[in-house]
Protein backbone atom coordinates (compact mmCIF):
# COMPACT_ATOMS: atom_id res chain seq x y z
CA UNK A 1 0.00 0.00 0.00
CA UNK A 2 1.43 3.38 -0.84
CA UNK A 3 1.97 5.71 2.06
CA UNK A 4 0.57 9.21 2.62
CA UNK A 5 3.01 11.85 1.69
CA UNK A 6 2.50 14.75 3.68
CA UNK A 7 2.54 17.55 0.33
CA UNK A 8 2.51 15.75 -2.91
CA UNK A 9 1.76 17.75 -5.76
CA UNK A 10 0.17 15.02 -8.59
CA UNK A 11 -0.24 11.76 -7.75
CA UNK A 12 -2.19 9.13 -10.22
CA UNK A 13 -5.51 9.57 -10.61
CA UNK A 14 -5.50 13.42 -9.24
CA UNK A 15 -6.10 16.25 -10.78
CA UNK A 16 -6.51 19.77 -10.08
CA UNK A 17 -5.01 19.65 -7.01
CA UNK A 18 -1.33 21.28 -7.06
CA UNK A 19 0.68 22.31 -3.88
CA UNK A 20 -2.20 20.80 -1.38
CA UNK A 21 -0.71 20.29 1.89
CA UNK A 22 -2.42 17.52 2.99
CA UNK A 23 -1.71 16.95 6.31
CA UNK A 24 -3.52 19.93 7.10
CA UNK A 25 -7.00 19.78 7.35
CA UNK A 26 -6.87 15.96 7.62
CA UNK A 27 -10.25 15.00 8.64
CA UNK A 28 -12.18 17.62 6.52
CA UNK A 29 -10.66 16.93 2.83
CA UNK A 30 -11.83 15.00 0.01
CA UNK A 31 -12.02 14.64 -3.96
CA UNK A 32 -14.46 14.86 -6.11
CA UNK A 33 -14.87 12.67 -9.22
CA UNK A 34 -14.48 15.59 -12.12
CA UNK A 35 -18.34 15.08 -13.18
CA UNK A 36 -19.40 17.25 -10.49
CA UNK A 37 -19.83 20.93 -11.10
CA UNK A 38 -17.18 23.29 -8.88
CA UNK A 39 -16.56 26.55 -9.60
CA UNK A 40 -13.33 26.70 -8.33
CA UNK A 41 -11.94 23.89 -10.74
CA UNK A 42 -12.58 23.34 -13.97
CA UNK A 43 -15.18 20.20 -14.53
CA UNK A 44 -14.05 18.06 -17.62
CA UNK A 45 -16.08 14.58 -17.32
CA UNK A 46 -12.56 13.40 -18.27
CA UNK A 47 -13.30 14.65 -22.15
CA UNK A 48 -11.29 16.48 -24.51
CA UNK A 49 -15.34 18.31 -25.02
CA UNK A 50 -15.10 19.71 -21.99
CA UNK A 51 -11.77 20.89 -21.48
CA UNK A 52 -12.45 23.98 -20.31
CA UNK A 53 -15.64 23.91 -18.63
CA UNK A 54 -15.97 25.89 -15.20
CA UNK A 55 -19.34 26.01 -13.93
CA UNK A 56 -19.75 29.14 -11.84
CA UNK A 57 -22.14 27.02 -9.29
CA UNK A 58 -20.97 24.00 -7.54
CA UNK A 59 -23.16 20.99 -7.18
CA UNK A 60 -25.65 21.29 -4.25
CA UNK A 61 -23.35 18.02 -2.94
CA UNK A 62 -20.69 19.88 -3.13
CA UNK A 63 -22.38 23.30 -1.65
CA UNK A 64 -23.70 21.14 1.73
CA UNK A 65 -20.13 19.49 2.52
CA UNK A 66 -18.80 23.06 2.50
CA UNK A 67 -21.10 24.38 4.45
CA UNK A 68 -20.16 21.81 6.99
CA UNK A 69 -16.73 22.98 6.61
CA UNK A 70 -15.40 19.70 4.26
CA UNK A 71 -12.85 21.07 1.83
CA UNK A 72 -12.85 19.60 -1.80
CA UNK A 73 -8.87 19.42 -2.81
CA UNK A 74 -9.30 18.63 -6.60
CA UNK A 75 -10.96 16.95 -9.05
CA UNK A 76 -10.81 12.85 -9.61
CA UNK A 77 -9.75 11.48 -13.40
CA UNK A 78 -12.90 8.90 -14.27
CA UNK A 79 -13.87 6.75 -17.36
CA UNK A 80 -14.89 9.89 -20.10
CA UNK A 81 -18.54 10.61 -18.92
CA UNK A 82 -18.93 8.21 -16.32
CA UNK A 83 -18.81 5.45 -19.18
CA UNK A 84 -16.98 2.73 -18.42
CA UNK A 85 -15.87 0.12 -15.87
CA UNK A 86 -11.79 0.09 -15.76
CA UNK A 87 -10.04 3.42 -14.99
CA UNK A 88 -8.35 3.26 -18.92
CA UNK A 89 -10.84 5.58 -20.52
CA UNK A 90 -10.01 8.91 -19.43
CA UNK A 91 -8.70 11.99 -21.78
CA UNK A 92 -5.97 12.09 -19.12
CA UNK A 93 -4.62 8.63 -19.71
CA UNK A 94 -5.01 5.42 -18.04
CA UNK A 95 -4.95 4.72 -13.98
CA UNK A 96 -3.37 2.23 -12.01
CA UNK A 97 -4.32 -0.12 -9.20
CA UNK A 98 -2.46 1.10 -5.85
CA UNK A 99 -1.95 -2.68 -5.08
CA UNK A 100 -0.12 -3.34 -8.41
CA UNK A 101 0.09 -1.12 -11.08
CA UNK A 102 -0.57 -3.67 -13.94
CA UNK A 103 -4.06 -4.30 -12.38
CA UNK A 104 -7.08 -1.78 -13.25
CA UNK A 105 -8.79 0.19 -10.57
CA UNK A 106 -12.33 -0.28 -12.31
CA UNK A 107 -14.50 2.42 -12.56
CA UNK A 108 -15.44 4.86 -13.85
CA UNK A 109 -14.70 6.54 -10.31
CA UNK A 110 -11.26 5.35 -10.60
CA UNK A 111 -9.67 8.47 -9.37
CA UNK A 112 -11.68 8.92 -6.29
CA UNK A 113 -10.90 4.95 -5.44
CA UNK A 114 -7.05 5.77 -5.56
CA UNK A 115 -7.45 8.63 -3.50
CA UNK A 116 -8.90 6.92 -0.75
CA UNK A 117 -7.08 3.62 -1.37
CA UNK A 118 -3.77 5.70 -1.23
CA UNK A 119 -5.04 7.35 2.43
CA UNK A 120 -4.53 10.94 0.78
CA UNK A 121 -8.06 11.43 2.09
CA UNK A 122 -10.79 9.76 4.16
CA UNK A 123 -13.15 10.05 1.57
CA UNK A 124 -14.06 10.86 -1.97
CA UNK A 125 -17.33 11.44 -3.94
CA UNK A 126 -18.42 9.25 -7.41
CA UNK A 127 -21.31 8.66 -9.60
CA UNK A 128 -22.83 5.15 -9.81
CA UNK A 129 -24.94 3.96 -12.96
CA UNK A 130 -24.22 0.32 -13.01
CA UNK A 131 -21.45 0.54 -10.08
CA UNK A 132 -19.12 2.57 -11.09
CA UNK A 133 -18.81 3.89 -7.47
CA UNK A 134 -18.79 0.08 -5.94
CA UNK A 135 -16.54 -1.77 -8.70
CA UNK A 136 -13.27 0.44 -8.28
CA UNK A 137 -13.92 0.60 -4.70
CA UNK A 138 -14.15 -3.36 -4.45
CA UNK A 139 -10.68 -3.50 -6.71
CA UNK A 140 -9.12 -0.84 -4.62
CA UNK A 141 -10.03 -2.14 -0.99
CA UNK A 142 -12.28 0.71 0.25
CA UNK A 143 -15.72 0.99 1.11
CA UNK A 144 -18.15 2.14 -1.92
CA UNK A 145 -21.60 3.12 -0.81
CA UNK A 146 -24.66 3.53 -3.20
CA UNK A 147 -27.78 5.18 -1.63
CA UNK A 148 -31.10 4.29 -2.42
CA UNK A 149 -32.00 6.11 -5.62
CA UNK A 150 -33.45 9.61 -4.60
CA UNK A 151 -31.96 10.21 -1.34
CA UNK A 152 -29.16 12.75 -2.36
CA UNK A 153 -29.15 15.34 -5.07
CA UNK A 154 -27.94 14.97 -8.46
CA UNK A 155 -27.75 18.99 -9.04
CA UNK A 156 -24.61 19.57 -10.87
CA UNK A 157 -23.94 16.24 -11.53
CA UNK A 158 -23.01 15.70 -15.21
CA UNK A 159 -25.84 12.83 -15.76
CA UNK A 160 -25.25 9.39 -17.85
CA UNK A 161 -28.16 7.83 -17.74
CA UNK A 162 -30.31 9.83 -15.16
CA UNK A 163 -32.78 6.64 -14.61
CA UNK A 164 -29.95 5.17 -12.69
CA UNK A 165 -27.39 7.82 -12.10
CA UNK A 166 -27.10 8.11 -8.36
CA UNK A 167 -24.31 9.74 -5.94
CA UNK A 168 -22.25 7.62 -4.11
CA UNK A 169 -19.24 7.87 -1.39
CA UNK A 170 -16.02 6.24 -1.66
CA UNK A 171 -14.51 6.19 2.11
CA UNK A 172 -11.63 4.34 4.01
CA UNK A 173 -14.38 3.52 6.61
CA UNK A 174 -17.96 2.32 6.73
CA UNK A 175 -18.32 5.09 9.85
CA UNK A 176 -16.85 7.90 7.16
CA UNK A 177 -19.29 6.53 4.66
CA UNK A 178 -22.11 7.08 6.87
CA UNK A 179 -21.21 10.06 8.67
CA UNK A 180 -20.82 11.85 4.69
CA UNK A 181 -24.04 9.93 3.72
CA UNK A 182 -25.99 11.92 6.84
CA UNK A 183 -24.66 15.32 5.38
CA UNK A 184 -25.83 14.92 1.96
CA UNK A 185 -28.97 12.85 2.44
CA UNK A 186 -31.41 15.76 2.24
CA UNK A 187 -34.24 16.80 -0.09
CA UNK A 188 -32.99 19.26 -2.60
CA UNK A 189 -35.67 21.61 -4.62
CA UNK A 190 -33.06 22.23 -7.46
CA UNK A 191 -33.23 18.00 -8.20
CA UNK A 192 -37.24 17.32 -7.85
CA UNK A 193 -36.36 13.66 -8.26
CA UNK A 194 -35.34 13.93 -4.39
CA UNK A 195 -37.71 12.48 -2.26
CA UNK A 196 -39.54 14.64 1.03
CA UNK A 197 -38.13 13.74 4.20
CA UNK A 198 -40.82 11.45 5.82
CA UNK A 199 -40.35 8.89 2.91
CA UNK A 200 -36.72 8.71 3.37
CA UNK A 201 -36.77 6.11 5.80
CA UNK A 202 -37.92 2.70 6.03
CA UNK A 203 -38.73 0.79 9.46
CA UNK A 204 -35.90 -1.31 10.92
CA UNK A 205 -37.06 -4.94 9.73
CA UNK A 206 -36.95 -7.44 12.15
CA UNK A 207 -35.77 -10.59 10.32
CA UNK A 208 -32.50 -11.96 10.97
CA UNK A 209 -32.51 -13.80 7.39
CA UNK A 210 -29.61 -13.51 4.46
CA UNK A 211 -30.64 -14.39 0.98
CA UNK A 212 -27.56 -15.38 -1.47
CA UNK A 213 -27.51 -16.28 -4.81
CA UNK A 214 -27.84 -19.69 -5.77
CA UNK A 215 -25.41 -21.04 -8.48
CA UNK A 216 -23.06 -18.18 -7.87
CA UNK A 217 -20.08 -20.07 -6.37
CA UNK A 218 -18.76 -22.07 -9.10
CA UNK A 219 -17.88 -19.11 -10.70
CA UNK A 220 -15.85 -17.52 -8.36
CA UNK A 221 -12.04 -17.85 -7.61
CA UNK A 222 -10.72 -20.55 -5.15
CA UNK A 223 -9.36 -17.94 -2.64
CA UNK A 224 -12.31 -15.49 -3.01
CA UNK A 225 -14.68 -18.00 -2.87
CA UNK A 226 -13.35 -19.03 0.66
CA UNK A 227 -13.46 -15.32 2.22
CA UNK A 228 -17.13 -15.14 0.72
CA UNK A 229 -17.87 -17.96 3.25
CA UNK A 230 -15.53 -17.14 5.68
CA UNK A 231 -17.78 -13.48 5.76
CA UNK A 232 -21.15 -15.36 5.90
CA UNK A 233 -19.87 -17.57 8.88
CA UNK A 234 -19.47 -14.59 10.47
CA UNK A 235 -23.02 -13.72 9.94
CA UNK A 236 -24.02 -17.12 10.92
CA UNK A 237 -22.31 -16.40 14.62
CA UNK A 238 -24.27 -12.99 15.06
CA UNK A 239 -27.14 -15.16 14.59
CA UNK A 240 -28.35 -14.23 10.59
CA UNK A 241 -29.90 -17.57 8.63
CA UNK A 242 -28.08 -17.57 5.32
CA UNK A 243 -30.97 -18.84 2.26
CA UNK A 244 -30.12 -19.46 -1.26
CA UNK A 245 -32.23 -17.84 -3.43
CA UNK A 246 -32.92 -18.15 -7.22
CA UNK A 247 -31.97 -15.63 -9.38
CA UNK A 248 -33.96 -16.61 -13.51
CA UNK A 249 -31.46 -17.43 -15.75
CA UNK A 250 -33.23 -15.11 -17.99
CA UNK A 251 -32.97 -12.22 -15.89
CA UNK A 252 -29.26 -12.60 -15.05
CA UNK A 253 -28.39 -13.52 -18.10
CA UNK A 254 -29.46 -10.23 -19.12
CA UNK A 255 -28.96 -7.99 -16.69
CA UNK A 256 -26.07 -6.05 -18.41
CA UNK A 257 -28.32 -6.15 -22.09
CA UNK A 258 -30.84 -4.47 -20.68
CA UNK A 259 -28.50 -1.93 -18.78
CA UNK A 260 -27.01 -1.27 -22.05
CA UNK A 261 -30.21 -0.35 -23.89
CA UNK A 262 -31.32 1.75 -21.07
CA UNK A 263 -28.45 4.22 -20.49
CA UNK A 264 -26.89 4.29 -23.72
CA UNK A 265 -30.41 5.80 -24.56
CA UNK A 266 -30.66 7.96 -21.76
CA UNK A 267 -26.85 9.01 -22.25
CA UNK A 268 -27.90 9.79 -25.79
CA UNK A 269 -30.53 12.23 -24.96
CA UNK A 270 -28.25 13.76 -21.81
CA UNK A 271 -25.33 14.38 -24.20
CA UNK A 272 -27.79 16.21 -26.57
CA UNK A 273 -26.44 18.99 -24.55
CA UNK A 274 -22.96 18.74 -26.03
CA UNK A 275 -22.77 21.07 -29.32
CA UNK A 276 -20.68 22.87 -28.32
CA UNK A 277 -22.92 26.40 -28.36
CA UNK A 278 -23.77 26.84 -24.65
CA UNK A 279 -22.03 24.38 -23.59
CA UNK A 280 -18.62 22.16 -24.36
CA UNK A 281 -15.77 22.92 -26.88
CA UNK A 282 -16.20 26.10 -28.74
CA UNK A 283 -13.88 25.30 -31.68
CA UNK A 284 -15.36 26.55 -35.17
CA UNK A 285 -16.72 23.36 -36.40
CA UNK A 286 -19.67 21.60 -36.99
CA UNK A 287 -21.34 19.67 -34.61
CA UNK A 288 -20.68 16.57 -36.04
CA UNK A 289 -16.80 17.36 -36.52
CA UNK A 290 -16.52 18.48 -33.13
CA UNK A 291 -18.49 15.31 -31.59
CA UNK A 292 -16.28 13.32 -33.69
CA UNK A 293 -12.90 14.90 -32.62
CA UNK A 294 -13.16 15.88 -28.88
CA UNK A 295 -15.38 12.68 -27.62
CA UNK A 296 -13.29 9.15 -26.97
CA UNK A 297 -14.19 6.33 -28.99
CA UNK A 298 -16.03 4.44 -26.13
CA UNK A 299 -18.29 7.22 -25.73
CA UNK A 300 -18.77 7.40 -29.42
CA UNK A 301 -19.80 3.64 -29.57
CA UNK A 302 -22.73 4.10 -26.71
CA UNK A 303 -23.62 7.03 -28.41
CA UNK A 304 -24.43 5.07 -31.43
CA UNK A 305 -26.01 2.48 -29.95
CA UNK A 306 -27.84 4.75 -27.70
CA UNK A 307 -29.49 6.13 -31.46
CA UNK A 308 -30.11 2.45 -32.81
CA UNK A 309 -32.68 1.99 -29.62
CA UNK A 310 -34.03 4.82 -29.69
CA UNK A 311 -34.52 4.44 -33.65
CA UNK A 312 -35.85 0.99 -32.78
CA UNK A 313 -37.82 1.90 -29.56
CA UNK A 314 -39.31 -2.09 -29.63
CA UNK A 315 -35.77 -2.88 -27.95
CA UNK A 316 -35.90 -0.17 -25.23
CA UNK A 317 -39.27 -1.57 -24.54
CA UNK A 318 -38.24 -4.76 -24.03
CA UNK A 319 -35.37 -3.33 -21.81
CA UNK A 320 -37.73 -1.78 -19.56
CA UNK A 321 -39.97 -4.77 -19.45
CA UNK A 322 -36.86 -6.60 -18.03
CA UNK A 323 -35.87 -3.68 -15.54
CA UNK A 324 -39.40 -4.63 -14.02
CA UNK A 325 -39.15 -7.92 -13.70
CA UNK A 326 -35.82 -7.13 -12.18
CA UNK A 327 -37.14 -5.05 -9.27
CA UNK A 328 -39.94 -7.16 -9.14
CA UNK A 329 -37.78 -10.01 -7.76
CA UNK A 330 -35.82 -7.70 -5.56
CA UNK A 331 -39.19 -6.48 -4.07
CA UNK A 332 -39.81 -10.30 -3.19
CA UNK A 333 -36.49 -10.66 -1.75
CA UNK A 334 -36.90 -8.25 0.42
CA UNK A 335 -40.33 -8.68 1.38
CA UNK A 336 -38.61 -12.09 3.20
CA UNK A 337 -34.96 -11.11 4.38
CA UNK A 338 -32.97 -8.13 5.31
CA UNK A 339 -30.15 -8.25 3.15
CA UNK A 340 -28.90 -9.53 0.09
CA UNK A 341 -25.19 -10.48 -0.24
CA UNK A 342 -22.68 -11.61 -3.02
CA UNK A 343 -19.11 -10.62 -3.99
CA UNK A 344 -19.12 -7.49 -5.44
CA UNK A 345 -16.72 -9.06 -8.15
CA UNK A 346 -16.34 -12.35 -9.07
CA UNK A 347 -12.54 -11.83 -9.37
CA UNK A 348 -9.57 -9.26 -8.04
CA UNK A 349 -8.99 -6.68 -10.29
CA UNK A 350 -7.91 -7.76 -13.88
CA UNK A 351 -4.55 -6.71 -15.58
CA UNK A 352 -4.69 -3.65 -17.65
CA UNK A 353 -3.51 -5.79 -20.81
CA UNK A 354 -6.31 -8.24 -20.69
CA UNK A 355 -8.90 -5.55 -20.55
CA UNK A 356 -10.20 -3.93 -23.61
CA UNK A 357 -12.30 -1.34 -22.35
CA UNK A 358 -14.58 -3.18 -19.03
CA UNK A 359 -18.34 -3.30 -19.29
CA UNK A 360 -17.68 -1.50 -22.35
CA UNK A 361 -21.13 -3.16 -24.39
CA UNK A 362 -18.69 -4.31 -26.74
CA UNK A 363 -17.52 -7.24 -24.22
CA UNK A 364 -19.58 -10.04 -22.71
CA UNK A 365 -18.63 -10.48 -19.01
CA UNK A 366 -20.27 -13.32 -16.89
CA UNK A 367 -23.32 -12.21 -14.98
CA UNK A 368 -22.47 -13.04 -11.86
CA UNK A 369 -19.49 -10.44 -12.50
CA UNK A 370 -22.58 -8.01 -13.23
CA UNK A 371 -24.94 -8.06 -10.43
CA UNK A 372 -24.05 -4.59 -8.93
CA UNK A 373 -26.76 -3.84 -11.38
CA UNK A 374 -29.42 -4.78 -9.54
CA UNK A 375 -28.93 -1.66 -7.24
CA UNK A 376 -28.97 0.77 -9.80
CA UNK A 377 -32.31 -0.91 -11.62
CA UNK A 378 -34.32 -0.87 -8.25
CA UNK A 379 -32.92 2.13 -6.70
CA UNK A 380 -31.70 0.01 -3.62
CA UNK A 381 -28.82 1.17 -1.32
CA UNK A 382 -25.88 -1.35 -1.75
CA UNK A 383 -22.41 -0.86 -0.63
CA UNK A 384 -19.34 -2.86 -1.62
CA UNK A 385 -17.01 -3.70 1.58
CA UNK A 386 -13.59 -5.10 1.23
CA UNK A 387 -13.67 -8.50 2.86
CA UNK A 388 -9.55 -9.63 1.83
CA UNK A 389 -6.99 -10.34 -0.21
CA UNK A 390 -6.89 -12.69 -3.41
CA UNK A 391 -3.42 -12.76 -4.62
CA UNK A 392 -2.27 -9.76 -3.39
CA UNK A 393 -5.34 -7.75 -4.43
CA UNK A 394 -8.42 -6.60 -2.62
CA UNK A 395 -11.95 -8.27 -3.12
CA UNK A 396 -15.32 -7.64 -1.64
CA UNK A 397 -18.86 -8.21 -0.87
CA UNK A 398 -21.51 -6.53 -2.11
CA UNK A 399 -24.33 -5.60 0.60
CA UNK A 400 -27.75 -4.63 -0.49
CA UNK A 401 -30.94 -3.49 1.35
CA UNK A 402 -34.43 -2.40 0.71
CA UNK A 403 -35.28 0.69 -0.81
CA UNK A 404 -34.83 2.98 2.05
CA UNK A 405 -32.94 0.68 4.57
CA UNK A 406 -29.27 2.57 4.19
CA UNK A 407 -28.72 2.94 7.72
CA UNK A 408 -29.19 -0.21 8.19
CA UNK A 409 -27.13 -1.02 5.54
CA UNK A 410 -24.50 0.67 6.97
CA UNK A 411 -24.99 -0.82 10.49
CA UNK A 412 -24.46 -4.66 8.73
CA UNK A 413 -21.18 -3.50 6.68
CA UNK A 414 -19.61 -1.50 9.91
CA UNK A 415 -20.78 -4.97 12.18
CA UNK A 416 -19.02 -6.78 9.48
CA UNK A 417 -16.01 -4.37 8.65
CA UNK A 418 -14.83 -4.08 12.71
CA UNK A 419 -15.12 -8.08 12.20
CA UNK A 420 -13.55 -8.41 9.72
CA UNK A 421 -10.44 -5.81 10.38
CA UNK A 422 -8.91 -5.64 6.50
CA UNK A 423 -7.90 -1.90 7.16
N1 LIG B 1 -19.17 0.03 -15.90
C1 LIG B 1 -20.46 0.53 -16.20
C2 LIG B 1 -20.46 1.15 -17.58
O1 LIG B 1 -19.46 1.11 -18.22
C3 LIG B 1 -20.89 1.48 -15.13
C4 LIG B 1 -20.68 2.92 -15.36
C5 LIG B 1 -21.18 3.79 -14.22
O2 LIG B 1 -21.71 3.30 -13.21
N2 LIG B 1 -21.06 5.09 -14.42
O3 LIG B 1 -21.46 1.64 -18.03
Amino acid sequence: MLKKSKKREYHTGTISCKNVDFAAKEKSIYFAKDNFWTKKFFTTASSNFLNEFQPNEDATVIKLLKKKGYICLGKTNLDEFACGGSGLLSNKGAVANPYNPQHITGGSSSGSAIAVAQNLVPFALGSDTGGSVRCPAAYCGIVGFKPSYGLISRYGLIPFASSLDTIGILASRVETAKKIFLVLNQKDPRDLLTIVRKKRTKVWRTTKKIAVIQGLEKHLEKNLKELYHQTLNILKKEGYGIEKVELAKELRENLQLTYLIISCSELLSHLSSLQGITYGTKENNSIFEKRNTFLGQEVKKRLITGSYFLENLEYLEKARKFRAWTNQWVKKIFAKYRFLLFPSMNSPAPKINEVSSAFAGSQIIHWSDNLLLLANFAGIPSLSLPIGMVKELPVSMSINAAYGNDQELLEIAGLLERKIKFR
